[in-house]
């Protein structure tokens, strides 16, 4: 029996997985889909996702995938110069999804389950029991990363509040037979929240049209070639010419988030609890921060160390990030929708984002590099994760009872970091009570050990 079942193998739910398993815990993602993605929802990884995935070695993988750096993020098209951000990856990285998620797949112990769509979901005082394909299986926790649509929020009547969506646009991967000159042969940052054409690797296309069509169309209508032509024809002129859409898919600007991200023994992650307009590049990149955010609290609670709260603290310390993004993505939408004085609202905000300070507030959101939980100060730039998931202690000895949890590195600044690379302590009194507020009470003399047995 695994300890951790996680329903959905999107990039969320793998990288959960290999949180957990990195922690030495037996974990099975039960995917609905029976063969592994190779379209893809996103295509920028912004720099706190990136310093993760490095953290990982995981950045290596992705390296020949990567069709470009852009030295800016954006805020409804206008662009966020990123070159001053205090990290070591001062640019998104323009790659498509389904790379990064085959790159986390490939490092899992377990093989992901296919043809798993989940079903049903009971929960008693010690474990989950989840349908999944037909078949039952049980563990002692769910993670539920199963996308916007979530089976397993439905199945739990999760409340999840927020606003449907109002405007429809139309994502597409496409050849084109021809191509109006001066059509860009580089990424560029989209000129405006509600339509743009991107080239991308082997010739294809990225398209994303809204217009008024599309406001028209039922969204479950299928896109066809017929739509995408005279939505760029519209944009473009009458030289451009589709030639075959390889993929597309309707989205829209529905926002909204669970309230709570913890259902006793579920843990929700990722779109599975929180949904968007996809403006800026930030859906993703919250889904990954989610992973290694729930990833050592959980499994800290398998093992039986959890001191009180911590698992909880993954909603504390989650839900507001990706509130704050709902509140983000809201605005941007506001800029990209076709009022007649929407060009005004961006005249306006674009120059507002032109102060140094606004400018580098709104990068470091959008960035992830921004991001400050309770009780630590941010993240460590400088210290890699430990393989095994724990957390890691640099210029201090480490007081008896903690090295199944803590390893110890040589260095001149104090620093205790947990494992998802945020500083708990930096020196000074009272790291004994940071080790048992992150990591519970120490062990035993006898049991002190300097690694993780699985
Ligand atoms: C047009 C568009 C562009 C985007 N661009 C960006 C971008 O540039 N940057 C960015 O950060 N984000 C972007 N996003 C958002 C990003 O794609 C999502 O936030 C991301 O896919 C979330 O990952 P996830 O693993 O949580 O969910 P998903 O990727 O949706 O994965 C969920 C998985 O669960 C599986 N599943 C579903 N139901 C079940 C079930 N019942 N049982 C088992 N498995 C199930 C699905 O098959 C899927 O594999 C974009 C989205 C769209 C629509």
């Amino acid at each position: 029996m695994p300890d951790v079942l996680v329903a959905g193998g999107g990039p969320t739910g793998l990288l959960a997985a290999y949180e957990l398993e990195r922690a030495g815990l037996d974990v099975l993602v039960l995917e609905r889909d029976a063969r592994p993605a190779t379209q893809s929802k996103a295509l920028a990884l912004q720099p706190r996702s990136i310093e993760v995935l490095e953290d990982r070695g995981l950045l290596a993988a992705l390296e020949p995938y990567v069709e470009a750096r852009l030295p800016a993020g954006h805020f409804s098209g206008i662009p966020i110069d990123y070159t001053d951000l205090p990290t070591r990856f001062p640019y998104q990285l323009g790659i498509e999804q389904a790379h990064v998620a085959a790159a986390i797949e490939a490092r899992l112990r377990t093989p992901v389950l296919r043809g798993a769509a989940v079903t049903a979901v009971e929960q008693d005082a010690t474990g989950v029991t989840v349908t999944a394909g037909g078949r039952v299986h049980r563990a002692g926790w769910l993670v539920a990363a199963d996308g916007g649509h979530s089976t397993v929020r439905t199945l739990l009547g999760a409340a999840f509040p927020g606003t449907s969506a109002r405007i429809s646009l139309v994502v597409a991967d496409l050849t084109l037979a021809r191509k109006p000159a001066g059509l860009a042969d580089e990424w560029r940052l989209p000129s405006v929240a509600s339509g743009f054409l991107l080239p991308l690797s082997g010739g294809r296309y990225r398209v994303v049209v809204g217009g008024e069509e599309q406001q028209r169309l039922d969204r479950d209508a299928p896109v066809t070639a017929g739509e995408v032509q005279r939505a760029l024809t519209a944009a473009h002129g009458p030289e451009i010419e589709v030639g075959e859409v390889l993929w597309a898919s309707r989205f829209g600007d529905a926002a909204r988030q669970l309230e709570r991200y913890r259902h006793g023994r579920v843990l929700f992650a990722g779109d599975a609890a929180h949904i968007h307009l996809p403006v800026g590049g930030q859906g993703l990149n919250l889904g990954l921060q989610d992973a290694v955010n729930l990833g050592w609290k959980l499994a800290a609670q398998v093992r039986g160390h959890a001191p009180g709260g911590l698992l909880d603290s993954y909603h504390d310390e989650r839900h507001p990030v990706a509130a704050r993004v709902l509140v983000s993505t809201r605005a941007q939408g506001v800029l990209g929708v076709p009022h007649p004085d929407a060009s005004a609202v961006r005249e306006i905000v674009t120059g507002l984002l032109a102060a140094p300070d606004a400018r580098r507030g709104v990068a470091s959101e959008l960035s992830g590099v921004g991001i400050i939980y309770p009780g630590t100060t941010g993240r460590a730039t400088d210290v890699p994760a430990a393989p095994d998931g724990r957390a890691v202690l640099v210029g201090a000895s480490l007081p008896a009872g903690w090295s199944d949890r803590v390893e110890t590195r040589d260095g001149t600044e104090p620093l205790l970091v947990r494992p998802d690379g945020y500083v708990a302590w930096a020196g000074g009194p009272g790291l004994d009570a940071t080790l048992r507020r992150w990591f519970g009470p120490r062990a035993p003399a006898h049991s002190d050990r300097t690694s993780v047995s699985a």
